[in-house]
C-alpha cells in the first residue's frame, strides 16, 4: 500500500468485521486443502534465478491442470533462455470474443536461508500468517489461479469468452519470458494481473481500501558520460575536469522538476485518498483532484517523496563512476539517472529534457539496456471495475475500490505496450509494508488463501460467462 491510503483509515473502520469467523471454516474446503498442499510444493521449488526450477514448476502446474481435465493441447510450456513461460487455455464457446489474459509469474526473488528465521523454501503457518519465499510475491496467487481453473474445469464451467494463463518465468529479472508471452498473446480483450493492485488493512487488520492498478510508470535508466584528455593531477584544469563537469550536470538535474501531470487514474486515487484524510496534504489532494491546474496544490503533493511520483515524471541519480587513478586527472566520469516516467510520455522526450537541463553538449546521454518499454495507462473499463468491486464487496461490503498508478513495473508493461488494457487485481489484503516481499521472512495473512480461491472463482465466472 502507498501511504496515500493511510488517510482512508477513518472512513472505513466500520467495514471489516466479517473476517475472522469465516476464515477457519473456509480453510476446511476441498479447494483450500488442495491449494494449501500445492502451495507447500510450490514454495519448496526454488524458482530463483540460476537454479533452473521454473520449468519444473511449470511442469508441476501443467500436470495438476491435466489431472483436472485440461487437454495437453490446452497447455504450453515455452522455454525462454534459462527459464520458461506457461500458457494455459480455458476455451470459450464464442470464437468472436477475444480472450481474457491472466498474468502471474512463477519465479521468485533469491533468498538465503542463513538470513531467514525459518527455511524460506518451506511453507510455515504461524500466528495467522504463512511464511516462505513467494507466499506474497506471488506463488499464493499462482496456485489460487491454477486451483480455480481446475475447479472450473471439474465443475464443467463453459464460458463464452476464453481465458488464457500467461505465466512468466523471470518477472523479477530479465522479463524475457514476458516479452515472449506478450508477442504471442496480445490479441486479447484485456489482462488481469495477480501481481499488482490489492487491498490494504490498517494496523488492526481492518480493510481501508482496495486498489485496481490501472497504470504503471515507465522505467528507464540513462547513462551520462563525460570524457576528457586527463593528465597529471599536479596540473589541474577544473573547467575540463570530467568529474567536475559531471557534478555540474547532476546539480542541474537535481534542481529540475518535470512538469506536473495527471490522468483519470491519478485524479481518482488522489481524490479517494484526500477524501479520507486530514491536513494540508489531504487538502491539496482534494483540490488537485478537483482542479489539476491548481499549481499550489500540486506543489504540496510534489513536496512529499511518497507522492511526487503521482503528479510528475521523476529522474534521480542512482549510481556514479569516475577516474582511473588517484594521481591522474579523470578521463571519464559516468552517472546513472533512473527515471519513472508518467504514462503517455515518450522515453525520448524525457531524454531530450535531460539534455536541455544539463545544457552541456559534451555530456552524452545513452539509454541503458534492456530497452525501456513505454506503458500507456489502461482505461477504467466498467465491466472490470464492477466485477472486481462486486467480488471485493462479498468479503468487505461497501469498501472503497479506487484506481491506482504504481511507480514500479510488472509484467503488465509489456502487454500495455502491445495494446492490451491491463489491470492489477490481486485479491490479497495486507497491512502496509507487512509482507516483506523481496525481503527477509516474507509472509502473507493465511486468510488470503481461501479468500483468493473464492475471489478468482467468482471473478472469472463473472467476466468470462
Ligand atoms: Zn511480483
Amino acid at each position: 500500500m502507498t501511504s496515500m491510503h493511510r488517510g482512508l483509515l477513518m472512513g472505513s473502520l466500520a467495514m471489516a468485521l466479517a473476517v475472522t469467523a469465516a476464515t477457519a471454516a473456509d480453510r476446511a474446503t476441498p479447494a483450500t486443502t488442495e491449494a494449501m498442499s500445492m502451495l507447500k510444493d510450490a514454495i519448496a521449488l526454488q524458482t530463483v534465478e540460476g537454479k533452473n526450477q521454473v520449468p519444473v514448476f511449470a511442469r508441476y502446474l501443467a500436470d495438476k491442470l491435466e489431472s483436472a481435465g485440461f487437454a495437453k493441447s490446452d497447455i504450453e510450456i515455452i522455454p525462454v533462455e534459462q527459464t520458461a513461460a506457461l500458457a494455459v487455455h480455458y476455451r470459450g464457446s464464442d470464437a468472436t470474443k477475444k480472450p481474457i489474459l491472466l498474468s502471474a509469474h512463477m519465479d521468485v526473488v533469491a533468498a538465503n536461508p542463513a538470513d531467514w528465521t525459518r527455511d524460506p523454501f518451506k511453507l510455515v503457518e504461524e500466528n495467522g500468517y504463512l511464511y516462505g519465499r513467494g507466499v506474497a510475491d506471488m506463488k499464493s496467487n499462482v496456485i489460487a489461479l491454477t486451483q480455480t481453473f481446475m475447479r472450473l474445469k471439474r465443475e464443467k464451467f463453459a464460458p463464452s469468452r476464453g481465458m488464457i494463463f500467461v505465466f512468466s518465468g523471470d518477472e523479477e529479472t530479465a522479463m524475457a519470458s514476458t516479452r515472449e508471452l506478450a508477442k504471442r498473446y496480445h490479441d486479447a480483450e484485456f489482462l488481469l494481473n495477480a501481481d499488482a493492485g490489492g487491498g490494504t488493512l490498517d494496523e488492526h487488520g481492518k480493510p481501508i481500501v482496495y486498489e485496481i492498478q490501472a497504470a504503471e510508470k515507465s522505467y528507464a535508466d540513462f547513462l551520462l558520460t563525460i570524457t576528457s584528455a586527463g593528465g597529471h593531477s599536479s596540473e589541474p584544469d577544473p573547467p575540463k575536469n570530467a568529474i567536475y563537469r559531471l557534478a555540474k550536470a547532476l546539480e542541474h538535474i537535481a534542481s529540475y522538476s518535470f512538469p506536473i501531470q495527471h490522468s483519470e487514474i491519478t485524479l481518482a486515487s488522489l481524490k479517494a485518498a484526500g477524501a479520507h484524510d486530514k491536513g494540508p496534504l489531504a487538502d491539496a489532494m482534494r483540490k488537485f483532484a478537483n482542479d489539476p491546474n491548481d499549481t499550489a496544490a500540486a506543489a504540496v503533493i510534489a513536496a512529499d517523496p511518497a507522492y511526487v511520483g503521482q503528479v510528475r515524471t521523476t529522474c534521480v541519480a542512482t549510481m556514479l563512476n569516475g577516474g582511473h587513478a588517484l594521481n591522474a586527472l579523470p578521463q571519464r566520469a559516468t552517472a546513472n539517472i533512473n527515471c519513472r516516467i508518467f504514462p503517455g510520455t515518450p522515453i525520448a522526450e524525457v531524454q531530450a529534457s535531460l539534455a536541455k537541463v544539463i545544457a552541456d553538449p559534451s555530456v552524452t546521454i545513452t539509454v541503458q539496456p534492456p530497452p525501456p518499454v513505454e506503458s500507456p495507462a489502461s482505461p477504467l473499463r466498467s465491466d472490470v471495475v464492477d466485477a472486481v468491486s462486486a467480488m471485493v464487496h462479498t468479503r468487505y461490503p461497501g469498501l472503497e475500490v479506487v484506481p491506482g498508478m504504481s511507480a514500479g513495473a510488472t509484467d503488465s508493461m509489456f502487454f500495455r505496450n502491445a495494446g492490451v488494457p491491463s489491470y492489477g487485481v490481486s485479491p490479497d489484503f495486507a497491512k502496509t509494508n507487512d509482507t516483506f516481499a523481496h525481503g527477509l521472512n516474507e509472509r502473507t495473512p493465511a486468510a488470503n488463501v481461501p479468500w483468493a480461491l473464492e475471489y478468482w472463482h467468482g471473478l472469472l465466472m463473472r467476466l468470462s460467462k
